[in-house]
């Protein structure tokens, strides 16, 4: 049995290692397939986890170079994490279309701007949360919550990646239920539209444990709740580490397998021959193809 990963960031971005280092861990743990997403080059300046412009043509070749190297170990595939900010950038533009990449994933890291014209990073610090939450939203946790899953939307219906990162990830800065409650009618409703148009979208929803091992949330991304909804849509998941260091590739992904068996998935999808695949899995890893 053995595990995939296709979200993870290595030196190209703000992951701690060059890429070759992950990929060798990747064998060495005996993973199926393994995919490199670095955050894409935003063009906003200070954005110090995201990747240069300059650098965005030697990451892909470096990967292809890889997964040419360990091709006979691990399928290794060239993804990124792509920002969804409207007009200025998302999975479909230009630049990512002609990057010749395996697989995006679409995340929101930014919601709206500061005063000062910053994007407003929703998974920075609780103080960079706070500044946003009182210049953007006047304090209104509600507005400022339902603007992500709003902008999540907008990037599945213009945008739509191959898979949606870390989908209620603002819920990091909810630690305690310091603004809300999950179970909060308005909070409900923005996740059940947003799963509903996720259903009729090609979008696999990954879960992300990087929250569990981080200690930032006490659940994956998304929450048990969010799973069950998913479940019943029929929608395709994925398990990822979003792994910013080789020795998170696969943290926590026999609590997430447990979890998705609790809730009663059968599959998760993964990226391997070529094509996002369903896959029987248990806590153990996936029941992939024997291959002589
Ligand atoms: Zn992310
Ligand atoms: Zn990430």
């Amino acid at each position: 049995m053995s595990w995939t990963n296709y979200h993870s960031h290595c030196k190209f971005c703000d992951g701690s290692d060059q890429a070759y280092v992950y990929a060798e861990e990747a064998v060495d743990l005996g993973l199926a397939a393994y995919g490199f997403s670095s955050h894409a080059p935003t063009p906003f300046n200070n954005i110090p986890w995201a990747m240069e412009a300059d650098n965005l043509r030697s990451y892909v070749r470096e990967v292809n170079q890889l997964k040419d190297a360990w091709k006979n170990h691990i399928q290794i595939y060239c993804g990124l994490e792509v920002d969804y900010v409207p007009g200025v950038m998302g999975p479909k533009s230009l630049f990512i279309r002609n990057a010749n990449l395996d697989y995006t994933i679409g995340s929101i890291h930014f919601v709206d701007a500061l005063e000062d014209g910053r994007p407003w990073e929703i998974d920075s610090t609780g103080k960079v949360f706070e500044e946003g939450l009182e210049e953007i939203f006047g304090g209104n946790v509600e507005l400022a919550v339902s603007r992500y899953y709003e902008l999540t939307r907008q990037m599945i219906l213009e945008e739509c990646p191959d898979v949606i990162g870390h989908i209620d990830k603002i819920k990091m800065q909810n630690a305690g239920n310091k603004y809300f409650s999950e179970s909060e009618e308005w909070y409900h409703n923005e996740m059940i539209i947003t799963l509903d148009l996720i259903k009729h979208s090609r979008a696999i929803v990954e879960v992300n444990t990087r929250g569990l091992y981080k200690k930032k949330a006490n659940e994956t991304y998304p929450s048990q709740w969010v799973l069950k909804e998913l479940y019943k849509r029929n929608i395709p998941v994925t398990i990822n580490s979003d792994a910013h260091h080789p020795s998170e590739i696969v943290a926590e992904f026999e609590f997430a397998a447990d979890l998705l068996k609790s809730v009663g998935f059968e599959y998760v999808y993964n990226l391997f021959d070529g094509k996002w695949r369903p896959f029987r899995f248990d806590k153990n890893g996936l029941a992939l193809p024997i291959r002589a």
